[in-house]
């Protein structure tokens, strides 16, 4: 589901040509579909409409203001995990009344941010952040609403960088520990306890694992609800996108012939019967799934340079404007603007950074590519843009939001002089 498709022998984000965009404002360069977003959190909203519940889209995925705007007019709330992106909520007109703060490190100046802004929900990870938030709101003279956030230790098989919820990692607390700690936290007088949380991992494919987590909680939240009076029940984000077959899942017929990895209506039948019978209000933090099939990177053939039996592919794009490859071993779909003919060749795209792991596929088949010619990697509207960095004293690329054939420039690309402001030599 997105809108990015050939028209014409080139590649369009909606109505307006990606090509047409590269040539105005540079490579590399993020553009986004705006429809594309609003689908997917209509989708999941619709998914779940049987059940009480607010989706907080965790924006640490992409937290590009033009984005959260799109999605407060949905209606949406947000997951933060920093009083950084609490500011951008601001900014971008969301509600920090429906905003959850999740983390396991939160400081006094973001809890007090938070506690002034009014946020919904701070997601406690520790009885230790649990004693500290109650500290902060005393002497605030406010009153915290917390949930604890559960370590359900079901393995969600996913990458070893995002599982989370199991005990090998540093997120949330055992369940074993939970009552014990409720029960301790109704002592405290500036904590009120709203609900319970639940995070397994993230690019999950399948919705067996969200199942049984959510199996797994339910007797736990319900004991819980009966003795504390509980508002909701967060079961998290997590929900995988296609990231092999990206261009083709943008038909509407590719879901049909593959089956998908994960529909909204899969997951949610998956969990919502289970969770009807709860009586509480169901909170979701998608933050992939929202954004991840809605962006493209594009980028530029600087050289192409053949050694040995390798055909490097160089571009202007690099490690420090999508280090998923590299971070993750994450796959990314290359295609041409102008769509091309003949025989792939099996080639290695790697970026100008002094770092071999500054590539962004190895021997991937791709026909021939030249000096001038420009490439998009899809699915790169998640955990791109906003793991951007500026390594090498490198200026973070210009991001686009298109909507139908309107382009709006979200982000304009860094200047040189934005590079050293704030230092002294
Ligand atoms: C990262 C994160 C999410 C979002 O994960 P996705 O895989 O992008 O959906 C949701 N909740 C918490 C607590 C997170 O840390």
């Amino acid at each position: 589901m997105h809108h990015f498709h050939y028209k014409g022998g080139k590649l369009y984000a909606e109505g307006v040509s990606l090509d047409a965009l590269a040539e105005e404002y540079g490579t590399p360069l993020y553009v986004y579909s705006g429809h594309t977003v609003v689908e997917h959190y209509k989708a999941l909203d619709h998914a779940l409409k049987p059940l009480d519940h607010l989706i907080c889209y965790a924006m640490k995925a992409n937290s590009t203001l033009a984005l959260l705007r799109l999605l407060a007019r949905q209606g949406s709330g947000f997951d933060l995990v920093s009083g950084g992106e609490l500011f951008r909520v601001q900014q971008a007109g969301g509600d920090p009344g429906k905003c959850t703060f999740a983390g396991v490190g939160k400081t006094r100046a973001e809890i007090e941010q938070a506690l002034r802004a009014g946020i919904y929900c701070f997601m406690v990870e520790s009885e230790a952040e649990l004693t500290f938030i109650n500290e902060v709101a005393t002497r605030l003279r406010k009153i915290a609403p917390v949930a604890l956030r559960v370590n359900p230790n079901v393995d969600a098989k996913t990458h070893s960088k995002i599982t989370t919820g199991t005990y090998e990692n540093k997120f949330g607390i055992a369940f074993e520990e939970i009552p014990a700690l409720y029960q301790r936290a109704t002592a405290l007088k500036h904590v009120t306890l709203r609900g319970v949380q639940m995070h397994i991992g993230s690019q999950i494919t399948t919705a067996a694992p969200f199942a049984a987590a959510v199996k797994k909680m339910i007797p736990l939240v319900r004991e819980l609800h009966r003795r504390h009076r509980l508002e909701f029940f967060d079961i998290g984000g997590g929900i995988g996108i296609v990231y092999e077959d990206a261009l083709a899942s943008g038909q509407p017929d590719w879901w049909k012939k593959k089956g998908a990895p994960l529909t909204p209506a899969a997951y949610a039948e998956s969990v919502v019967p289970q969770l009807r019978t709860l009586g509480l209000k169901v909170l979701v933090e998608p933050g992939r799934f929202m954004v991840g099939n809605a962006g493209v990177l594009l980028s530029e053939v600087l050289y192409v340079k053949k050694t040995g039996k390798k055909n490097f592919v160089i571009i202007d794009a690099a490690m420090n404007d999508l280090i998923r490859p590299a971070f993750y071993d994450s796959y990314h779909e290359i295609v041409p603007l102008r769509a091309k003919t003949g025989k792939t060749i099996p080639s290695d795209v790697v970026g100008p950074i002094c770092e071999s792991g500054d590539t962004f596929a190895k021997d991937r088949p791709l026909q021939p590519l030249k000096t001038g010619d420009r490439i998009a990697f899809l699915s790169a509207g998640a955990y791109g843009f906003t793991m951007a960095s500026n390594y090498n004293t490198r200026p973070r690329a210009a991001e686009i939001l298109v909507e139908g054939t309107k382009v709006k420039l979200a982000r304009k690309r860094e200047a040189l002089v934005d590079l050293i402001r704030g230092e002294t030599a």
